[in-house]
């Protein structure tokens, strides 16, 4: 079936009407495909329209992502240097103090960040871990800023313990498409993902779920991720759309790099298929130009991460990230210009 407009359609490239860019949880292969195939002036017209219409008014998202226990995971994502089948020298670091992440995470707030993500490798938190990332959460929710954490694998009642610390967002990307997960990753099922969103949900958090560009992936499984996510009982409030780092000593060290434009694409199909989510343009950025970046927040994305590192991979300069949003003239959440107020700190 085909989404090519036509005049009565409901997806119509005319985007004047209340039902053209409806929220759906029905999207087949086929129209995902046919949004990809359209031209590309047609495309980001389409999904920038359907920015505008969603989130008229609301401003860059602004998050830092700190890394409170790093590498010495038993699971084998092909991409991350954190996994113990990576054959990288990055140093497994212990759980970090909560003393420590409230230190970092005021010095984010004070660099203009409004939400503090934080990521432990683990397969699955243990109790006593999960106690001391709550203890964090509380910590940075009283800072004022939201919170995310992405832990691994989470049963009901530790998805419900942290929604009682008061906790934003979870974190769990599904990562590429049910076809192409088991070449990424098999200690781990795609269902077991699924499962754990779905406990997340049950706990009242709001999810951030989304995946990486880039693995050797074709653009099938990319619609195919995208209606992964585009087809779960809801949409997740955040979508994080990364391109893959390339990291020596990981499985997938070795992937040619996916076009820019086709990039863009993607940005742009996820903003049109799950129309009310916030698009995150995640890891990647340092190795995309100033154009591509613009490009990618003219095609629906509106949240980037700012901060040197993001886990343990390398993120554009904070000064850098400082000119080009103010040479954008991007603002806030508030719709306020965005205030550097740590300008002279970084
Ligand atoms: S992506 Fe997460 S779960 Fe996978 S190996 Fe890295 S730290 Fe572990």
């Amino acid at each position: 079936m085909s989404i090519r407009p036509t005049e009565s359609s409901a997806h119509s490239s005319n985007l004047s009407g209340d039902d053209a860019a409806p929220i759906r949880h029905d999207w087949t292969r086929e129209q995902i495909t046919a949004l990809f195939d359209l031209p590309f002036d047609d495309l980001l017209y389409r999904a920038h329209t359907v920015q505008r219409r969603y989130h008229a008014g609301r401003g860059l998202q602004i998050s830092q992502l700190l890394s409170i226990k790093t590498g010495g995971c038993p699971e084998d994502c092909g991409y991350c240097s954190q996994s113990v089948h990576a054959e990288t020298d990055l140093k497994a670091i212990a759980l970090m103090s909560v003393d420590a992440v409230l230190q970092a995470a005021a010095q984010a707030k004070a660099a203009g960040v409004q939400r503090f993500c934080m990521g432990a490798a683990w397969r699955s938190p243990r109790e006593r871990d999960l106690e001391r990332v709550c203890a964090m959460v509380e910590g940075v929710k009283a800072l004022g800023l939201e919170t995310c954490v992405t832990l691994g694998m989470l049963t009901d009642a530790q998805a419900q313990r942290l929604a009682d610390s008061g906790l934003d967002y979870y974190n769990h990307n599904i990562d590429t498409s049910p076809e192409y997960y088991p070449s990424v990753i098999t200690t781990r099922t795609l269902q077991e993902r699924l499962d754990t969103l779905e406990h997340v949900r049950n706990a009242g958090l709001k999810v951030c779920c989304g995946g990486i560009v880039g693995m050797g992936e074709s653009r099938e499984d990319r619609v195919g991720m995208l209606q992964t996510l585009a087809n779960l009982p809801a949409h997740p409030e955040s979508v994080p759309v990364n391109s893959l780092m390339r990291i020596e000593g990981t499985r997938l060290a070795h992937e040619r790099d996916v076009d820019g434009l086709e990039f863009v694409r993607t940005i742009a199909v996820a903003r049109i298929v799950m129309p009310a989510s916030v698009i995150r343009l995640s890891a990647g950025r340092e190795h995309m130009s100033d154009e591509l970046q613009a490009l990618c927040l003219f095609a629906g994305a509106g949240s980037v991460f700012i901060g040197e590192k993001l886990l343990t991979t390398s993120n554009p300069a904070p000064h850098q990230d400082r000119e080009l949003i103010d040479r954008l003239g991007a603002t806030s959440q508030e719709s306020a210009p965005i205030q550097w107020i740590a300008k002279s700190r970084q």
